[in-house]
């Protein structure tokens, strides 16, 4: 099988850290700059940055039809921090709605100013004991009975699933753990090997 091409939004924010994490796991980065960039890809990763100027670009740019119809399609999706405030469908803070594709409630910049960027370790379903770097994070306050709670930090929701998506709060690529990067690329190749075997 060719090797998996994982779009990442590169309109702002981490996405550079993010194309390192997927090289170094034998996967393409595909960077995402416009619409186009989005056919033939086999996974998205949406990263953190600032949510209000990604969300803007992503209009601007008309990107938000493009890729929220490959979400709805199975597109296996990772988001990060910012990344999961476009994908949630409803922000406390904020009057705007991006991706809406995931059903959550976000509350932006949660943690005040105190404590804007931390690291802590807490367990991840799955995964067991997970390194953590917030920075200036939003905190995920309600989800839908579908969406699965994968880990918490003082009580607070820090990562979910909900089908083909996943959700986390911190920055996974900035540490050294990329197990959330490998399951992604794992999820494409199952989705890439499924679509082969319908066309054949
Ligand atoms: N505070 C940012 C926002 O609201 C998210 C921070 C991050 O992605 N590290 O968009």
């Amino acid at each position: 099988m060719s090797k998996i091409k994982v779009g990442i939004l590169a309109l702002q924010g981490a996405f550079a850290e993010h194309a390192r994490a997927v090289e170094s796991l034998g996967a393409v980065p595909v960077l995402l700059r416009e619409a186009s960039d989005v056919e033939g890809i086999d996974a998205l990763i949406l990263p953190g940055g600032e949510s209000t100027v990604q969300g803007k670009l992503l209009r601007q740019l008309n990107m938000e039809a493009p890729i929220k119809k490959e979400i709805l399609a199975g597109l296996p999706v990772l988001a990060t921090c910012a990344g999961v405030i476009l994908l949630a469908d409803h922000i406390e803070n904020d009057r705007e709605r991006y991706l809406g594709t995931l059903p959550v409630s976000v509350r932006r910049n949660a943690y005040g100013r105190q404590l804007a960027s931390f690291m802590t370790a807490a367990p991840v379903e799955g995964f067991g004991r997970f390194d953590m770097t917030f920075i200036r994070a939003p905190q995920i306050t309600k989800v839908s009975d579908q969406v699965n709670v994968l880990a918490r930090v003082d009580g607070h929701i820090s990562a979910v699933s909900y089908k083909n998506q996943v959700g986390l709060t911190f920055h996974p690529e900035l540490g050294s753990d990329l197990r959330f990067h490998g399951q992604l690329l794992e999820r494409a190749g199952r989705r890439k090997d499924g679509q082969l075997r319908k066309a054949i």
